[in-house]
Protein backbone atom coordinates (compact mmCIF):
# COMPACT_ATOMS: atom_id res chain seq x y z
CA UNK A 1 0.00 0.00 0.00
CA UNK A 2 2.84 2.08 1.34
CA UNK A 3 4.77 1.00 -1.48
CA UNK A 4 1.67 1.53 -4.14
CA UNK A 5 1.12 5.39 -2.54
CA UNK A 6 5.02 5.92 -3.28
CA UNK A 7 4.69 5.13 -7.18
CA UNK A 8 1.68 7.66 -6.94
CA UNK A 9 3.52 10.35 -5.94
CA UNK A 10 6.33 9.79 -8.33
CA UNK A 11 4.29 9.06 -11.29
CA UNK A 12 2.81 12.45 -10.68
CA UNK A 13 5.95 14.48 -9.69
CA UNK A 14 7.21 12.99 -13.18
CA UNK A 15 4.02 14.19 -15.07
CA UNK A 16 4.21 17.62 -13.56
CA UNK A 17 8.14 17.50 -14.31
CA UNK A 18 7.04 17.17 -17.93
CA UNK A 19 3.83 19.35 -18.35
CA UNK A 20 6.97 22.51 -16.64
CA UNK A 21 8.93 21.24 -19.31
CA UNK A 22 6.66 21.56 -21.96
CA UNK A 23 5.61 24.89 -20.74
CA UNK A 24 9.19 26.32 -20.45
CA UNK A 25 10.06 24.58 -24.04
CA UNK A 26 6.51 26.98 -25.94
CA UNK A 27 7.95 29.76 -23.88
CA UNK A 28 11.40 29.22 -25.09
CA UNK A 29 10.14 28.64 -28.42
CA UNK A 30 7.48 31.41 -28.21
CA UNK A 31 10.18 34.26 -27.17
CA UNK A 32 12.78 33.22 -29.93
CA UNK A 33 9.68 34.54 -32.60
CA UNK A 34 10.79 38.24 -31.62
CA UNK A 35 11.51 39.85 -28.39
CA UNK A 36 9.27 43.25 -28.55
CA UNK A 37 7.88 45.72 -30.83
CA UNK A 38 8.57 49.30 -32.18
CA UNK A 39 5.10 50.94 -31.78
CA UNK A 40 5.54 53.93 -34.73
CA UNK A 41 3.33 56.58 -35.12
CA UNK A 42 3.95 59.42 -37.64
CA UNK A 43 3.23 63.19 -37.88
CA UNK A 44 1.20 63.92 -41.06
CA UNK A 45 2.10 67.78 -41.70
CA UNK A 46 5.83 65.43 -42.14
CA UNK A 47 4.81 62.73 -44.10
CA UNK A 48 2.85 65.40 -46.58
CA UNK A 49 5.28 68.86 -46.87
CA UNK A 50 8.18 66.59 -47.79
CA UNK A 51 8.96 66.12 -52.26
CA UNK A 52 7.41 63.20 -52.95
CA UNK A 53 4.07 65.23 -51.36
CA UNK A 54 0.86 62.53 -49.96
CA UNK A 55 -2.76 61.85 -51.01
CA UNK A 56 -5.20 62.18 -48.51
CA UNK A 57 -7.85 59.13 -47.67
CA UNK A 58 -10.68 58.73 -49.70
CA UNK A 59 -12.65 59.52 -46.08
CA UNK A 60 -11.18 62.81 -46.38
CA UNK A 61 -8.47 65.19 -44.81
CA UNK A 62 -7.19 63.64 -41.54
CA UNK A 63 -7.35 65.49 -38.09
CA UNK A 64 -4.18 66.84 -37.21
CA UNK A 65 -2.70 64.49 -35.08
CA UNK A 66 -0.34 61.40 -35.08
CA UNK A 67 -1.27 58.93 -36.51
CA UNK A 68 -0.41 54.90 -36.87
CA UNK A 69 2.73 53.88 -38.97
CA UNK A 70 2.94 49.94 -37.60
CA UNK A 71 3.28 47.79 -34.35
CA UNK A 72 6.63 46.14 -35.75
CA UNK A 73 7.68 42.68 -34.36
CA UNK A 74 11.82 43.01 -33.50
CA UNK A 75 14.70 41.18 -32.39
CA UNK A 76 16.80 42.54 -29.84
CA UNK A 77 19.40 42.72 -31.88
CA UNK A 78 18.38 44.98 -34.18
CA UNK A 79 17.11 42.84 -37.08
CA UNK A 80 13.48 41.81 -37.19
CA UNK A 81 11.29 39.27 -39.12
CA UNK A 82 9.09 39.54 -42.39
CA UNK A 83 6.19 38.37 -43.69
CA UNK A 84 6.11 35.16 -41.39
CA UNK A 85 2.54 33.57 -42.74
CA UNK A 86 1.87 33.38 -46.54
CA UNK A 87 -1.28 31.83 -45.70
CA UNK A 88 -2.82 33.59 -42.70
CA UNK A 89 -3.10 37.06 -44.95
CA UNK A 90 -4.77 40.05 -44.30
CA UNK A 91 -8.78 39.65 -44.66
CA UNK A 92 -10.52 42.72 -43.76
CA UNK A 93 -13.75 40.98 -42.46
CA UNK A 94 -12.01 40.14 -39.45
CA UNK A 95 -11.25 43.74 -38.58
CA UNK A 96 -14.64 45.72 -39.98
CA UNK A 97 -15.74 46.46 -36.18
CA UNK A 98 -12.28 48.32 -35.89
CA UNK A 99 -13.05 50.10 -39.05
CA UNK A 100 -13.71 53.63 -38.03
CA UNK A 101 -11.05 54.12 -35.64
CA UNK A 102 -8.52 52.54 -38.48
CA UNK A 103 -9.69 55.28 -40.38
CA UNK A 104 -9.19 57.94 -37.94
CA UNK A 105 -6.58 56.46 -36.38
CA UNK A 106 -4.35 54.89 -38.88
CA UNK A 107 -4.87 56.62 -42.34
CA UNK A 108 -3.31 56.16 -45.16
CA UNK A 109 -1.49 59.03 -46.81
CA UNK A 110 0.42 57.45 -49.59
CA UNK A 111 -0.54 58.29 -53.12
CA UNK A 112 -3.20 57.02 -54.66
CA UNK A 113 -5.95 57.88 -51.81
CA UNK A 114 -7.11 54.59 -50.48
CA UNK A 115 -9.49 53.93 -47.96
CA UNK A 116 -6.37 52.05 -45.67
CA UNK A 117 -7.09 48.54 -46.37
CA UNK A 118 -4.03 48.67 -48.57
CA UNK A 119 -1.71 50.10 -45.82
CA UNK A 120 -3.21 47.56 -43.23
CA UNK A 121 -3.13 44.81 -45.09
CA UNK A 122 0.88 45.55 -46.18
CA UNK A 123 1.29 46.22 -42.14
CA UNK A 124 -0.44 42.90 -41.49
CA UNK A 125 1.28 40.95 -43.68
CA UNK A 126 4.44 42.28 -43.20
CA UNK A 127 4.78 42.45 -39.35
CA UNK A 128 1.71 41.46 -37.85
CA UNK A 129 2.44 37.75 -39.62
CA UNK A 130 5.55 37.83 -37.49
CA UNK A 131 3.40 37.78 -34.12
CA UNK A 132 0.53 36.06 -34.45
CA UNK A 133 1.34 33.55 -31.83
CA UNK A 134 0.63 36.62 -29.60
CA UNK A 135 -2.06 38.49 -31.31
CA UNK A 136 -4.43 37.57 -34.23
CA UNK A 137 -5.05 39.98 -37.05
CA UNK A 138 -8.07 41.38 -34.85
CA UNK A 139 -6.02 41.92 -31.46
CA UNK A 140 -2.72 43.08 -33.71
CA UNK A 141 -5.35 46.07 -34.77
CA UNK A 142 -7.10 46.38 -31.66
CA UNK A 143 -3.64 47.04 -29.77
CA UNK A 144 -2.19 49.11 -32.02
CA UNK A 145 -5.10 51.15 -31.77
CA UNK A 146 -5.01 51.04 -27.82
CA UNK A 147 -1.23 52.11 -27.90
CA UNK A 148 -2.09 55.22 -29.64
CA UNK A 149 -4.98 56.20 -27.45
CA UNK A 150 -2.55 55.57 -24.49
CA UNK A 151 0.30 57.30 -25.94
CA UNK A 152 -1.72 60.44 -26.47
CA UNK A 153 1.07 61.87 -27.71
CA UNK A 154 -0.13 65.18 -29.40
CA UNK A 155 -1.71 66.10 -25.99
CA UNK A 156 1.69 64.68 -24.43
CA UNK A 157 3.55 67.32 -26.55
CA UNK A 158 0.48 70.00 -26.08
CA UNK A 159 1.17 69.71 -22.21
CA UNK A 160 4.86 70.62 -22.82
CA UNK A 161 4.31 73.72 -24.87
CA UNK A 162 4.78 72.04 -27.96
CA UNK A 163 2.16 72.63 -30.88
CA UNK A 164 2.59 72.45 -34.41
CA UNK A 165 3.59 75.58 -36.08
CA UNK A 166 5.33 76.29 -39.47
CA UNK A 167 8.96 78.14 -38.45
CA UNK A 168 9.23 77.37 -34.95
CA UNK A 169 11.98 74.81 -33.67
CA UNK A 170 11.65 73.20 -30.83
CA UNK A 171 14.86 71.01 -28.67
CA UNK A 172 14.46 67.21 -29.62
CA UNK A 173 15.30 66.93 -25.79
CA UNK A 174 12.75 69.15 -25.13
CA UNK A 175 10.36 67.09 -27.43
CA UNK A 176 11.48 63.55 -26.02
CA UNK A 177 11.07 64.69 -22.35
CA UNK A 178 7.55 65.82 -23.12
CA UNK A 179 6.81 61.98 -24.11
CA UNK A 180 8.79 60.80 -21.21
CA UNK A 181 7.04 63.10 -18.71
CA UNK A 182 3.68 62.04 -20.13
CA UNK A 183 4.17 58.01 -20.50
CA UNK A 184 7.18 57.50 -18.48
CA UNK A 185 8.91 56.35 -21.96
CA UNK A 186 11.56 57.53 -23.74
CA UNK A 187 10.86 57.84 -27.43
CA UNK A 188 13.28 57.26 -30.35
CA UNK A 189 12.83 60.39 -32.87
CA UNK A 190 12.75 60.17 -36.18
CA UNK A 191 13.09 63.15 -38.62
CA UNK A 192 12.81 63.68 -41.80
CA UNK A 193 13.40 66.82 -44.67
CA UNK A 194 10.59 69.22 -46.08
CA UNK A 195 10.48 69.65 -49.71
CA UNK A 196 13.11 72.60 -49.44
CA UNK A 197 15.10 70.05 -47.89
CA UNK A 198 16.29 72.73 -45.44
CA UNK A 199 14.46 71.94 -42.70
CA UNK A 200 14.25 68.79 -39.99
CA UNK A 201 11.25 68.20 -38.87
CA UNK A 202 9.73 65.65 -36.32
CA UNK A 203 8.38 63.07 -38.70
CA UNK A 204 8.06 59.46 -36.75
CA UNK A 205 7.74 58.38 -32.90
CA UNK A 206 9.02 55.30 -31.97
CA UNK A 207 8.17 53.47 -28.57
CA UNK A 208 8.76 49.98 -27.25
CA UNK A 209 5.93 47.88 -26.40
CA UNK A 210 6.37 43.76 -24.77
CA UNK A 211 5.23 40.86 -26.87
CA UNK A 212 1.52 41.29 -25.59
CA UNK A 213 1.36 44.72 -27.41
CA UNK A 214 -0.16 46.40 -24.67
CA UNK A 215 2.54 47.75 -22.35
CA UNK A 216 5.49 50.43 -23.19
CA UNK A 217 8.97 49.35 -21.94
CA UNK A 218 12.14 50.78 -22.02
CA UNK A 219 13.52 50.46 -25.60
CA UNK A 220 15.87 47.62 -25.25
CA UNK A 221 17.50 48.72 -28.54
CA UNK A 222 17.17 52.27 -30.43
CA UNK A 223 16.28 51.61 -34.16
CA UNK A 224 18.11 53.05 -36.99
CA UNK A 225 16.41 55.90 -38.26
CA UNK A 226 17.19 59.18 -39.89
CA UNK A 227 18.22 61.01 -37.27
CA UNK A 228 17.50 64.68 -35.92
CA UNK A 229 19.47 68.11 -35.84
CA UNK A 230 18.97 69.20 -32.26
CA UNK A 231 16.35 71.72 -32.90
CA UNK A 232 13.37 70.30 -34.70
CA UNK A 233 10.38 71.49 -36.69
CA UNK A 234 7.12 70.26 -36.05
CA UNK A 235 4.87 71.76 -38.98
CA UNK A 236 1.42 72.46 -38.66
CA UNK A 237 -0.72 70.26 -41.19
CA UNK A 238 -3.72 72.65 -41.30
CA UNK A 239 -1.98 74.28 -44.18
CA UNK A 240 -1.13 71.41 -45.96
CA UNK A 241 -2.19 70.88 -49.49
CA UNK A 242 -1.55 67.35 -51.11
CA UNK A 243 0.33 67.98 -54.52
CA UNK A 244 -1.59 64.94 -55.91
CA UNK A 245 -5.01 64.79 -54.54
CA UNK A 246 -7.23 62.17 -56.32
CA UNK A 247 -10.77 63.01 -55.91
P1 LIG B 1 12.50 52.95 -43.55
O1 LIG B 1 13.66 52.55 -44.37
O2 LIG B 1 11.53 53.84 -44.25
O3 LIG B 1 12.87 53.42 -42.17
O4 LIG B 1 11.71 51.61 -43.29
C1 LIG B 1 11.07 50.91 -44.30
C2 LIG B 1 10.28 49.80 -43.70
O5 LIG B 1 11.12 48.79 -43.17
C3 LIG B 1 9.42 50.21 -42.49
O6 LIG B 1 8.24 50.77 -42.86
C4 LIG B 1 9.24 48.89 -41.81
O7 LIG B 1 8.28 48.10 -42.47
C5 LIG B 1 10.59 48.27 -41.98
N1 LIG B 1 11.49 48.64 -40.88
C6 LIG B 1 12.43 49.63 -40.88
N2 LIG B 1 13.10 49.64 -39.73
C7 LIG B 1 12.58 48.65 -38.97
C8 LIG B 1 12.88 48.15 -37.68
O8 LIG B 1 13.78 48.62 -36.97
N3 LIG B 1 12.14 47.11 -37.24
C9 LIG B 1 11.16 46.55 -37.99
N4 LIG B 1 10.48 45.52 -37.46
N5 LIG B 1 10.86 46.99 -39.22
C10 LIG B 1 11.57 48.02 -39.70
P1 LIG C 1 6.71 49.90 -44.47
O1 LIG C 1 7.47 51.14 -44.68
O2 LIG C 1 5.92 49.72 -43.23
O3 LIG C 1 7.31 48.65 -45.00
O4 LIG C 1 5.62 50.13 -45.57
C1 LIG C 1 4.91 51.24 -45.74
C2 LIG C 1 4.19 50.96 -47.02
O5 LIG C 1 2.87 51.39 -46.85
C3 LIG C 1 4.80 51.67 -48.19
O6 LIG C 1 4.62 50.89 -49.35
C4 LIG C 1 3.96 52.91 -48.25
O7 LIG C 1 3.82 53.40 -49.56
C5 LIG C 1 2.61 52.39 -47.77
N1 LIG C 1 1.86 53.44 -47.07
C6 LIG C 1 0.58 53.71 -47.33
N2 LIG C 1 0.15 54.73 -46.57
C7 LIG C 1 1.19 55.10 -45.79
C8 LIG C 1 1.37 56.09 -44.81
O8 LIG C 1 0.47 56.87 -44.46
N3 LIG C 1 2.59 56.15 -44.22
C9 LIG C 1 3.61 55.31 -44.57
N4 LIG C 1 4.78 55.45 -43.93
N5 LIG C 1 3.49 54.37 -45.51
C10 LIG C 1 2.30 54.26 -46.12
Amino acid sequence: MKRERQQNIEMNFSILIQILALQCLAVVCVSREFDFYYFVQQWPASYCDTKRSCCYPKTGKPAEDFSIHGLWPNYRDGTYPANCDSVNLFNDSKITDLESRLEKDWPSLACPSSDGMRFWGHEWDKHGTCSESFLDQHSYFKAALDLKNKANLLQALNNAGIKPADGKYYSLESIKDAIKEATGYTPYIDCNVDASRKYHQLYQVYMCVEASGSEFINCPLLPHGRSCTSQVEFPSFSHIKPAHQEL
